[in-house]
């Protein structure tokens, strides 16, 4: 049967259309010069290097006395068209199509240079142990290639089933695919199968003595109880065993390892195409022999890319969430090529001819990634006025963690304090760098003195005037001088780079030499640039803040996305509303987002905006996001605004809310005030941490018991 036209095979592919078939021609093997030629790479280049190593060692010698199922590498299994065991075998240890089917002969080549142990299973037989220790077409798929991280749990151990059940047989696979290594146990074959279990159990014993001294059991997998009890292993070797559902062998949490052949460290070249930074590499030399590029120029390929940094308030990204239902979009974006890009873990995988010799990668705009989540959750996304001030001011700043600055209650306030047109003098911006104003005291400045906002000393500390150059420096504020016009008396405004001995009056264009009304500290300061608007900047500080500390403690910073305000259009489960942020960081295998308000010191966190953000938090579906709600100020929350949470975290029934004040966003750490007041876990790496210290924080806390003495 030509499974390609069956109608359930048909729904079944469709239903997985975020993993398009990656070549033009729909086929594993193509036509070329007149024979097949593999479109994907095989394992011809493996036993290329196998054969090499053989030419170079000395020739068995058939009168020795070894048999060649001693001595033999590589085996190749056989078996009788009515052997009730023949899919277990097949699964087991591989065979190759037939050569007239494919037109190329691997086991010719094998039998011809490997010089293999060719073993024929007889129905009334043991299966022979020796073949577990040689290499088979099964075991040929992995060789050399290297996990990138450990599979959870059990690594080696039996499959129970039986040899005619095909749900048995998928999971044996799926277990051996996930880097498991087992061997299949079926009870109504005990007796042809025991040369296998007992070598096996020996050898799982062996691998146990050298790793660990405690919990020497041997992990079983079935889907039966009945078959496994049949085998009657020893309680203390296997005390239980993993029950599996149908073929639902990965559900407890098992992340299949991603299987490569090597590691490279590549530098990329960055230039523009299209208006979007694009990353150039050259790929290194082949881990595999391409002899001859004419027959394999069809085979494929992945290339894996992780890890390629950006700034964080860089608007472009090279980062992709693991989520392989975005794949069409995530290849379009980086590849202008819908089918050939995979959502992986650490980065994306492209399937490229083998003989390719560089890449190129466009970036993605943050924003249209944003918007992409976003959709994903029901909601249409853009970006808002107050969103590209914010961002405008975080870029005048010089990125995120040039906003550490406004970590300074004294800044904030300064900032905030003063008109565009309202100038002040030195004494007066020191004073409230200082110490806050009698108003509003800020803590005391040696809270700041650690504090690095550019580079300095390692042993010198941070100082009111440091922090006023650096806001100069950066354009927060202009320096200028206050002229009166000698002619109509009115005083005016001149800034520091139109400052001349003549000066000329804005009002009547009177020009007099302006020497005589400078005194000791003639210069004045005024906000500028998008700090000299008066519209309090649209609330980016608090923003921005938010966003820095953010920024500095998520782990990873290289897979995230944070981004200023965006306006929500009403999606089915949540209203229009806005928010004020957007956080999206990989953690495992989840996705988790953050959407939340922030606010000035006098500002409240309302019921309307605890609920609008809660439900688009919910709209995100969460079989692959986890959904966080940030509430953020740079003053202290009321009792009412603690209380407004709490109540939203308990209906939630999960820990997402997360609380930031100006105690938890002016220090380093954020929890560098409040953990030595309270009991409570201060080590932030993730969102998920964020939530969870706030709830022993605001909404159940436990102060710490004032120390004796
Ligand atoms: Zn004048």
């Amino acid at each position: 049967m030509n499974v390609n036209a069956d109608e359930e095979s048909k729904a079944f592919v469709k239903s997985f259309d975020f993993l398009p078939w990656p070549l033009d021609e729909e086929a594993l093997f193509t036509i070329k010069f007149g024979r097949l030629s593999p479109t994907l790479l095989d394992v011809s280049h493996t036993l290329n290097a196998m054969a090499e190593e053989r030419r170079q060692i000395t020739h068995y010698d058939p009168k020795e006395d070894i048999s060649l199922e001693q001595y033999a590498e590589f085996a190749l299994v056989h078996w009788d068209k009515d052997d009730p065991l023949k899919d277990m075998l097949l699964a087991s240890f591989g065979a190759y199509p037939d050569p007239n089917e494919i037109h190329r002969d691997y086991e010719g080549f094998i039998r011809a240079n490997l010089l293999p142990f060719c073993y024929t299973a007889r129905k009334d037989q043991p299966i022979l142990a020796s073949l577990l220790s040689k290499e088979t077409p099964s075991s040929l798929t992995d060789q050399n290639l290297t996990w990138d991280r450990v599979p959870g749990g059990a690594t080696i151990g039996f499959y129970v089933g039986s040899a005619q059940n095909f749900d048995d047989l998928v999971n044996f696979w799926n277990l051996r695919a996930s880097g498991v290594n087992v061997i299949f146990l079926d009870p109504d074959h005990a007796d042809r199968l025991a040369l296998l279990r007992d070598n096996f159990t020996e050898h799982i014993a062996q691998v146990q003595s050298r790793v660990r001294e405690t919990d020497r059991t041997i992990a079983v997998w079935s889907q039966s109880q009945d078959a496994t009890m049949r085998l009657k292993f020893a309680h203390d070797l296997v005390p239980y065993f993993n029950q599996v559902e149908g073929l639902n062998i990965l559900s407890d949490n098992r992340l299949p390892p991603l299987h490569y052949i090597a590691e490279r460290r590549l530098l990329g070249v960055l230039s523009e195409h299209f208006g979007k930074p694009t990353i150039a590499f050259q790929l290194p030399e082949k881990p595999f022999p391409i002899e001859d590029p004419l027959d394999l120029n069809d085979q494929h390929f992945v290339v894996s890319i992780s890890r390629i940094t950006t700034m964080s308030d860089d608007p472009h990204t090279f980062w992709t969430p693991f989520l392989p239902e975005m794949n069409r979009w995530i290849g379009r974006q980086l590849r202008m090529d819908s089918k050939e890009v995979r959502a992986e873990l650490d980065g994306f995988g492209i399937i490229c001819p083998i003989t390719e010799e560089h890449l190129h990668i466009y970036s993605i705009q943050k924003l249209e990634l944003t918007k992409r989540l976003f959709e994903i959750a029901g909601i249409s996304a853009q970006s808002s006025h107050p969103g590209r001030i914010a961002t405008r001011l975080i870029s005048q700043l010089g990125g995120l963690q040039g906003c550490r600055v406004l970590k300074l209650a004294g800044v904030r306030r300064l900032i905030k304090e003063h008109g565009a047109l309202q100038e002040f003098g030195w004494a007066k911006a020191i004073g409230t760098i200082a110490s806050g104003t009698e108003e509003v005291p800020q803590p005391n400045f040696s809270e700041y003195e650690d504090l690095y906002i550019e580079t300095r000393s390692m042993t010198s500390k941070l100082t009111p005037v440091d922090v006023f150059h650096y806001l100069l420096s950066k354009g927060v504020f202009r320096p200028g001088l206050t002229l009166k016009c000698p002619m109509c008396e009115l005083a005016f405004w001149v800034q520091l780079d139109d400052v001349s001995t003549q000066a000329e009056c804005a009002y009547c264009g009177n020009r007099f030499n302006c020497t005589r009304q400078l005194g000791k500290d003639p210069w004045q300061y005024r906000k500028s640039g998008l700090f000299g608007l008066d519209n309090n900047q649209e609330g980016s500080v608090p923003v921005a803040l938010t966003l820095q500390q953010l920024d500095t403690h998520l782990h990873r910073s290289s897979s995230n996305l944070l981004i200023t305000n965006l306006k929500l259009a009403k999606g089915p489960k949540s209203p229009e509303c806005e928010t004020d942020l957007f956080v999206a960081v990989q953690e495992h295998d989840r996705v988790s987002i953050a959407v939340g308000e922030c606010k000035d010191a006098k500002g409240e966190i309302t019921a309307e905006d605890v609920r609008n953000m809660m439900a688009v938090a919910d709209a995100f579906p969460r079989d692959h996001f986890d959904s966080f709600v940030i509430f953020a100020k740079t003053g202290a929350f009321t009792q009412a605004e603690v209380d407004r949470c709490k109540q939203t975290q308990l209906a939630s029934g999960r820990s997402r809310v997360i609380m930031l004040s100006d105690r938890e966003l002016e220090p380093y750490f954020f929890y560098e005030r409040a953990g030595k007041e309270f009991e409570m876990d201060t080590t932030v790496i993730s969102l998920d941490n964020l939530a969870h210290s706030t709830s022993q924080l605001y909404f159940y806390p436990k102060p710490k018991m004032p120390a004796h003495g």
